[in-house]
């Protein structure tokens, strides 16, 4: 949080078209929110024509080493000295601002349209969003709650464990495990629209209508939960595995601790897309 009584919220879209369901779930959540005393910022990602192209550009000035350019590198040195290109320190402004964020967007090939996936490549440079150090639970948006709200052409029975596509939990983890909470973001459960283009006008109506309810009280909710820094042995000979310890504790559960550190056993009923406490 800001610190402030004002919440803050960052809506990200990436849709081309304003007649499309996923920009009338971003407008439902901007009215929603400002209806609730939000103070709302957008990045209409297509609107505004954003780059998600990772490339040298994005640091002004002269490299730290031209011959062989790191992008990370170069982009953690560019933070700390001010030199990253104008659009990143923009996004990153609104971010650092924002006590909320909410992505929206059709999934695309199991995961985000290619225009997100690049605004994550580009604004979370190591240094403002993460380190070695700042990851996980440390990680430096660990004050901040993000939403993934997305919709599917595919309908709900075939994102379940026994569904053609396969379990929804699976296909979150990336995003929610490898990006979100490795920033430190609270991920709070995702908003999905199953089979969109499927569902008669009164379902799309009433998706809306609970979208905005479910806004009106989002300061209550509990994030989804992913296993605590303090089981993993945080040092580079312990190699960032769980503990020990903490697997011969948990040997004889039937289920893994979540959807990455399964532990060879079954994963843990939809640990991605409901709030709860962890079974570690
Ligand atoms: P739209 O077609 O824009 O909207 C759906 C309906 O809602 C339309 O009838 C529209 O008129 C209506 N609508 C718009 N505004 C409102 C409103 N205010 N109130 C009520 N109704 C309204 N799907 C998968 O499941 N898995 C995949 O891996 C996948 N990969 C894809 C990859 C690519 C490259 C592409 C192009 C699509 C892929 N899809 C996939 C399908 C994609 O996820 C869906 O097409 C998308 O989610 C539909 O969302 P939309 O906003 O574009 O829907």
């Amino acid at each position: 949080m800001t610190g402030t009584a004002v919440k803050r919220a960052l809506v990200v879209l990436a849709h081309q078209e304003k007649t499309s369901f996923n920009y009338a779930m971003k407008e439902a959540a901007v009215e929603a929110l400002k209806k609730n005393g939000w103070e709302v910022t957008e990045s209409d990602l297509y609107a505004m024509r954003f780059n998600p192209v990772a490339s040298r550009d994005d640091v002004t000035g002269n490299p730290k080493d031209p011959e062989s350019f790191k992008y990370g590198a170069e982009c953690m040195a560019a933070w700390k000295e001010g030199r990253l290109s104008k659009d990143l320190v923009e996004e990153q402004k609104k971010l650092e601002a924002a006590d909320l964020v909410i992505f929206q967007f059709p999934m695309f090939w199991f995961g985000l349209p290619a225009i997100l996936k690049g605004w994550f490549d580009r604004v979370l440079t190591q240094g403002f969003a993460f380190s070695m150090q700042n990851m996980y639970d440390n990680g430096n948006f660990k004050n901040t709650k993000a939403i993934l709200s997305f919709t599917t052409g595919g309908m709900e029975s075939m994102y379940t464990p026994t569904g053609i596509n396969g379990d929804i939990n699976v296909l979150l983890w990336p995003v929610q495990q490898g990006i979100l909470h490795y920033c430190g973001f609270q991920v709070l459960e995702p908003q999905i629209c199953y089979s969109i283009e499927h569902s008669p006008a009164e379902v799309r109506s009433r998706i809306l209508d609970a979208w905005q309810a479910r806004l009106g009280k989002i300061c209550e909710e509990k994030p989804v939960s992913f296993v605590p820094n303090e089981n993993f042995d945080m040092t580079f000979p312990g190699g960032f595995a769980l503990k020990k310890e903490v697997v011969a504790k948990h040997a004889n559960d039937k289920y893994g601790a979540a959807v990455g550190q399964h532990m060879g056993k079954a994963l843990p009923p939809d640990s991605q897309v409901k709030a709860g406490s962890t079974r570690l």
